[in-house]
């Protein structure tokens, strides 16, 4: 296949990722300079300056907002579809997803388990018992990626506290999107991801050919700062994703195509289309790089690091997938990262070990672990808020201390967290380890 067979361009974007970012580039200076906090971390990251302290699995709570007009009644999913999402994602983020096995010889060492689980949300922001299932009604027929839809007072749904959980709002979107987000950096108050409740799960209302819960895995990549694989240079080849294991490619590709595919001189391989951060249909695309998890930790031990030594969203014992953690490890020896198989002290409980740990003791321990050594003085507070704010199911199995106690203890928790971000960026900033220096 040679460059002059390159497809068409989408007609259409299917994902508004790159227009809210563009957006926001456009009106905020804080998000500008935001945004050169964070892409200085990850190429710290990307050029080995920085390594993850993460040795093991983060679990992300998350809460689903299903934004629908009653007048169609099938915008408002049934909890299956949303619980389908769920595993697609722990699957998609542990390297755990069958169709794993397609990706080409080449690449298969790449192949990228980014430690990454994900838990609908169990205590609502006043700490009282939840599903993590918020049910809408509105009347706006349909949304687009201006954010309407993450605000009551215009037609949609407040988010939750975006440094504690991971919003997703489940609604009809116009225009041919199938999802946007807002990456890492951006106003809190419309932070996580929007997906078309027919590209959302693998059950329910979900439609071929982004019927296999992929679009979340997309947005959700996009939510943890990876850029589309192609660069959004329209067809340049002059931008990249800044992640240097995924070949430099031209442009999106969609449908499903046939490998090789080269672009941008990128042979004999050509184009790594088969990535999650391409456009190809939900049935053609099946794995993140190293590179790209790489990213994510950097993201995740930076401007997302609440996420690691916040736990108040968790509660009780964890309930692992079906069938997860026999494919955790079930997969091809060396051709994935295993993160219970890293290097280094693991302060996260194996996979194996995951029944009958609860996730906030979990997460408590992480913080100590992951942090530790980083900043010293910050982090005793965030490691002793940690601890102190899961709930400890009582003896009627309840979580324990009242929803006004565990709100001050978060927003303590939220405030070390601030902190601790100031005195890592200044570090970033002072370090005199500036790559571009
Ligand atoms: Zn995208």
């Amino acid at each position: 296949m040679t460059e002059s067979d390159l497809p068409h361009p989408p007609t259409r974007d299917l994902c508004g990722t790159m227009l809210v970012h563009r957006r926001l580039l456009n009106e905020s200076t804080t998000y500008r300079s935001r945004r050169a906090a964070i892409e200085n971390r990850a190429l710290q990251y990307e050029r080995g300056r920085r390594s993850p302290s993460r040795t093991g699995v983060v679990t992300i709570p998350v809460v689903v907002h299903v934004v629908h007009n009653p007048a169609v009644p099938a915008q408002n999913i049934p909890d299956d579809q949303i619980r389908s999402q769920i595993e697609v994602l722990n699957r998609d983020f542990r390297a755990a997803n069958p169709d794993r096995d397609k990706v080409p010889e080449v690449w298969r060492p790449l192949v990228a388990d980014a430690g990454i689980e994900f838990r609908m949300a169990s205590l609502d922001p006043d700490g009282e018992p939840t599903d993590g299932i918020v049910r809408v009604p509105t009347d706006r027929t349909s949304f687009g990626f201006d954010d309407a839809v993450k605000a009551s007072a215009t037609g949609g749904a407040d988010p939750w506290p975006t440094d504690q959980y991971l919003n997703i709002w489940v609604c009809q979107l116009g225009g041919g999107l199938l999802g946007y987000a807002q990456f890492p950096g951006g106003p809190p108050q419309t932070d996580g991801v929007v997906i078309l409740h027919s590209a959302f799960g693998t059950t329910g209302t979900a439609a071929p050919p982004f019927d296999g819960g992929r679009t979340a895995t997309h947005e959700i990549g996009h939510w943890l700062d990876l850029y589309h694989i192609w660069g959004d240079d329209d067809g340049a080849c002059s931008s990249d994703d800044k992640v240097a294991d995924t070949p430099n490619q031209a442009d999106a590709n969609t449908g499903s195509p046939a490998f090789p595919h080269v672009s941008c001189g990128n042979g004999p391989h050509g184009d790594m289309f088969m990535n999650y951060m391409d456009y190809v249909d939900d049935d053609a695309m099946f794995m993140f790089t190293r590179g790209q998890a790489n990213r994510m930790d950097a993201c995740l031990e930076g401007v997302r690091a609440s996420f690691l030594v916040a736990p108040g969203a968790l509660s009780g014992p964890s309930r692992p997938t079906a069938g997860e953690p026999s494919a955790r490890n079930g997969t091809a020896p060396g051709t994935a990262v295993p993160r219970a198989a890293m290097p280094g002290p693991s302060h996260w409980p194996a996979p194996a070990a995951a029944p009958g740990v609860t996730g906030t003791g979990a997460m408590g321990t992480t913080a100590t672990g992951a942090m530790g050594t980083t900043a010293t003085g910050a982090m005793g507070t965030t490691a002793t808020a940690g601890a102190t704010v899961p709930a400890q199911p009582g003896p009627d199995g309840h979580a324990g201390p009242d929803g006004e106690v565990r709100r001050l203890l978060r927003d303590s928790e939220r405030l070390a967290t601030e902190v601790l971000k100031e005195i890592r960026t200044v570090i970033d900033m002072v370090g005199g380890d500036r790559p571009e220096a």
